[in-house]
């Protein structure tokens, strides 16, 4: 099975009682309506019109699926692809407490907390916030460059739904020129070999740019089998504002082109996108932003309106659900969003069942037994 029984299990029944009795609070939108003289109005090929679009009636059900926890902006690396450390430039040396991301985590109730950053490895108390988080039924994914696991390790309690997110982006020589510095490889492995032993379960998290040979790829996944890795994500870049080399990123074309042969992948390895996701990276699907299912928290608050664009921050996780102008986001309605095929943006439009067809509960079955 890709995830544990207990994971799904508890996932499927957060997702079924929200689906029958979403919270009326997070339902309300009391923002503006949007702007008719919107100036990022533009026509796009690949989407239908505004006036002929159908939404879902899941899309206004609103609720959060993963919460995407930065406890801390700072690095100790500076990767070609990364937004964070440029955008949030001059909070880096902030943190938030243990209690602030417990808290945070209630307010949200989402089932899964994706630890990220900013590296969470450099916060002090990143074991005790982990045990804390998985203690009150969370699921914690950590994410990390994977540099301290040797050393940290200890501060960790190895847990049927915990799990250490180790970055990779390919092979020795294409990972350290990503990270920007060399032997940044080579350290995640011993890393990823240590956390294995100690009984810990890994998976690994990959950005696919334009640049990326997905023969790589597969070699990569091919000898991190041999090490025992649990899982692998894996997903197109996105062209964040804050970044200022376009260059490396992926149109929707590319995406596609890039992801053809995903289910290969998907046969071989325990890739942990769900199938409806990657339908959609392979362009045989299309799927709405549902960006309110994986929100973001972090020093300056609650980050709206995705994980990737930044159009304020919200002091409570109610205001950010109720004031966030929902519909002026998503391909086709805002122009930085158009390439935009980020697991944050519409792996929840999956989960939920949006834009459903009739196979796929088989399909979403047959890949977890897989
Ligand atoms: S499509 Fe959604 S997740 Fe992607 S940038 Fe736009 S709002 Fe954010």
């Amino acid at each position: 099975m890709r995830l544990p029984l207990s994971m799904v299990a508890g996932m499927a029944g957060y997702i079924a009682k929200n689906k029958l009795r979403p919270n009326p609070e997070w339902q309300k939108t009391v923002a503006p309506p949007k702007d008719p003289a919107n100036p990022f109005k533009i026509v796009y090929t690949h989407v239908s019109s505004a006036a002929d679009r159908k939404p879902h009636p899941m899309i206004n059900k609103r609720f959060p699926l993963v919460l995407m926890l930065e406890p801390l902006h700072a690095c100790n690396l500076t990767c070609t692809g990364c937004g964070r450390i440029r955008e949030y430039e001059n909070t880096i040396t902030q943190m938030l407490t243990v209690e602030q991301c417990l808290k945070a985590s209630e307010d949200c109730g989402a089932p899964t907390v994706s630890i990220c950053g900013g590296e969470p490895f450099l916060h002090p108390k990143i074991g005790e916030m982990s045990n804390r988080l998985i203690e009150r039924g969370r699921n914690v994914i950590l994410c990390t460059n994977g540099m301290f696991i040797k050393k940290k390790i200890g501060d960790f309690k190895a847990h049927e739904c915990f799990f250490l997110n180790v970055h990779l982006d390919g092979l020795e020589k294409t990972h350290d020129l990503c990270v920007e510095r060399d032997g940044v490889f080579k350290t995640a492995i011993e890393g990823i070999q240590i956390a294995k032993q100690a009984g810990f379960k890994v998976m690994t998290n990959t950005t696919v740019y334009k640049e990326t040979d997905m023969d790589e790829i597969w070699r990569m996944f091919e000898m991190l089998e041999t090490l025992g890795v649990d899982g692998h994500t894996i997903a197109p870049a996105y062209g964040y504002s804050a970044v200022n080399d376009r260059e490396i990123f992926l149109t929707r074309d590319d995406i596609h082109e890039k992801f053809r042969d995903i289910d290969r992948f998907s046969k071989r390895f325990p890739i942990i996108d769900s199938p409806i996701y990657m339908e959609f990276l392979k362009g045989d699907r299309e799927l709405p932003c549902t960006t309110w299912g994986s929100p973001t928290y972090n020093v300056l608050g609650w980050k709206g309106p995705c994980y990737v664009i930044t159009d304020g921050h919200y002091k409570t996780f109610e205001e950010y659900m109720t004031q966030t102008q929902w519909d002026a986001y998503g391909p086709g309605n805002d122009p930085r969003c158009e390439h935009c095929m980020m697991h944050t943006g519409f792996e929840p439009s999956a989960a939920v069942g949006i834009n459903s067809k009739f196979t796929d509960s088989f399909k979403n079955l047959s890949w977890l037994l897989s």
